[in-house]
């Protein structure tokens, strides 16, 4: 099992990264880790600055959870997508200025740049809108995430998952730069789209991108 500890500090780190990537503001957002048979997620309303290690919350796989804090009020739907997806191990959800721009429109972000193929397919699909906190907007986004990594909420912000922290945080950041792209382009005229074929190259070939034992000759 990954040390408690550790994951605790792994969590307000990445909170606090998207605050400083301007994913998020003041309190917006949550994060969450798999750990054990529940998970360990921010807490409500409280300003990441000065969060502390023992202020994130453990939540089992009933939604019940120990120490002084409430969980976030998303703890739902993080509850959902890691039972859902076991190949996930953490969420993040941020309000994203670009990204929520596309949500607030209630379109999906296209392919519009190969690097879309980092939330798992042709698109970033946006979900129909539903109350933040509510079991209705779980559901919806556990559909929306059988097929990625990563979905808008209409007129809210977007969601993203992987195996790692670093993972989910990354996905995150490149819907939002896939957003910024698409309003930068849409600027000047509708932008063209890459084809199915050309996004599952790129899937394809993401499977093997980044650093690998070096292959000799
Ligand atoms: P919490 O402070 O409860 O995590 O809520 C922030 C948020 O973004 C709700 O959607
Ligand atoms: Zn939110």
């Amino acid at each position: 099992m990954t040390d408690e500890k550790a994951l605790r500090a792994d969590i307000i780190a990445t909170a606090r990264a998207m605050q400083a990537r301007n994913l998020i503001k003041g309190t917006s957002g949550n994060v969450s880790a798999r750990h054990g048979d529940g998970f360990l997620i921010t807490p409500t309303g409280v300003p990441y600055d000065g969060l502390a290690p023992d202020q994130i919350v453990r939540m089992n796989r009933d939604g019940r959870c120990d120490g002084d804090l409430l969980p976030s009020s998303e703890w739902r739907f993080h509850r959902a997508i890691l039972a859902a997806f076991p190949h996930f191990n953490a969420v993040v959800h941020t309000h994203s200025p670009y990204a929520t721009a596309v949500a607030v429109l209630g379109r999906d972000i296209p392919a519009i740049h190969y690097r879309i193929a980092v939330a798992g397919g042709a698109t970033v699909p946006c979900i129909p809108y539903a109350t933040f906190g509510t079991a209705e907007l779980a559901e919806k986004i556990v559909v929306a995430m059988a097929e990625r990594r990563g979905c808008l909420l209409a007129h809210h912000g977007v969601v993203a998952a992987h195996d790692t922290l670093a993972g989910a945080l990354n996905v995150a950041e490149t819907i939002e730069e896939m957003a910024q792209l698409y309003i930068l382009s849409h600027g000047v005229a509708p932008p063209p789209v890459l084809t199915d074929e050309d996004i599952a190259i790129v899937l394809d070939k993401h499977k093997t991108y980044g650093q690998q034992p070096m292959r000799n000759g």
